[in-house]
């Protein structure tokens, strides 16, 4: 009894979400003797939704980790290749079978991580054991489970924004930092032998996919008229909308983030640069076409740049600010590239202006 109030506790200690995960298939392990535990959340790519395996521990294994913004899409499960993890996430009950011809153990059990049954970024913690859950260990399983729950909650709150429900600018800088250790593996260098003083503008770090880190940063044309003119509570239903069309526009993987005002930031997982213009030109044409309930038409600007080995938040988002600075100087509505730019000779003038954070 002592020993589970002590696990309970322990998860009120961890101080962010993967800290509490790995807590989370501790604690099942040491309750529970089983011979694999693995947290899974989903990500969304399109239309297709696949699992992650956040976390698994094996009695005598070292712990392994994973994180969803370094996971390369293709080689992930489907969702309906693992029938009893898909039905408990979209049941959001406890599902238990007894083949398990892939596992160790005999039996599979499944507690859903999420209250909401289905839910988008839903979670399965998943056991193998020999015997299975009792009804007790089903009921200690549930109750720290609804602990678990609580802590995730508090940390989703306090890293997204009220009005959007995107993440927040508080947690932009740890997974900025988390995005250049994604690219620290093997065969970083320049593939084309570039010397590394003329590939500031090529991103060195990929993932395991091929594909690299961008930084976008994108500013809605105009706003000020919006409350000017409809008021406060049209100009918020419009950053809502805009919250919304950049959702449906960038893939599961990819971070997006309200910085403050109308000023919206994604880190975006992708080829190169001119799949990043193509993305990133997608939302644009995205805004210039959706009719606003009262506002009618608004766009928007989007300013690109790369992400560097040695690069600080701010360095990078300082680059994209000058390209945002620039569509705003030469028309609005468009994207600007920092490296595009820079090539041609453009961003002395931007800086001669007046440099950054104008609107
Ligand atoms: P530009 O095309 O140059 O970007 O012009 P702009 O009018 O969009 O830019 P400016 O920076 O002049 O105005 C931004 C406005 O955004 C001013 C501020 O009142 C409004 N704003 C900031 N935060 C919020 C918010 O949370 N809700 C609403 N409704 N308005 C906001
Ligand atoms: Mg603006
Ligand atoms: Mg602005």
């Amino acid at each position: 009894m002592l020993d589970l109030v002590d696990h309970v506790a322990a998860l009120t200690e961890f101080k962010d979400r993967e800290a509490l995960d790995v807590g989370l298939a501790q604690t099942f392990m040491v309750l529970f003797k089983p011979l694999k535990v693995t947290l899974y959340s989903v990500l969304s790519d399109s239309n297709d939704r696949r699992w992650v395996p956040l976390t698994t521990m094996r009695p005598g294994h070292a712990t392994e980790s994973f994180s969803p913004l370094h996971a390369d899409f293709r080689l992930l499960q489907p969702l309906k290749e693992a029938p009893p993890r898909w039905q408990c996430l979209d049941t959001g009950l406890f599902v238990e079978v007894e083949s398990d011809p892939q596992g160790p153990g005999k039996f599979v059990t499944c507690l859903p991580l999420s209250s909401e049954s289905g839910s988008e970024e839903g979670g399965v913690i998943e056991i193998h054991s020999q015997a299975g859950l009792t009804p007790q260990d089903h009921q200690i399983a549930l109750r720290v489970l609804r602990v678990y729950r609580n802590m995730q909650n508090m940390f989703a709150y306090s890293e997204r924004d009220a009005l959007t429900g995107l993440l927040n600018r508080k947690s932009f800088e740890d997974t900025f930092y988390k995005s250049l250790r994604a690219d620290a593996l093997p065969g970083v260098d320049d593939p084309r032998g570039v010397p590394a003083s003329q590939v500031a503008a090529v991103p060195l770090r990929r993932v395991e996919s091929g594909e690299a880190f961008w930084l976008a940063m994108a500013d809605v044309d105009h706003f000020k008229q919006v409350n000017d003119k409809y008021g406060h509570q049209i100009g918020d239903e419009v950053l809502i909308l805009v919250a919304r069309i950049l959702k449906s526009t960038f893939r599961g993987y990819d971070r997006i983030y309200r910085f403050g005002g109308e000023e919206f930031v994604i880190l975006l997982r992708c080829r190169d640069h001119a799949t990043a213009i193509m993305i990133l030109e997608r939302f644009r044409a995205a805004m210039e076409k959706f009719l606003f309930p009262q506002a009618g038409h608004i766009t928007a600007c989007v300013g690109l740049s790369d992400i560097r080995s040695t690069d600080t938040p701010e360095a990078a988002c300082q680059r994209a600010d000058l390209a945002v600075y620039h569509a705003k100087r030469t028309g609005r509505n468009q994207v600007c590239s920092h490296a595009d730019l820079e090539r041609d000779g453009l961003l002395r003038d931007e800086v001669k202006v007046g440099g950054v954070e104008l609107f």
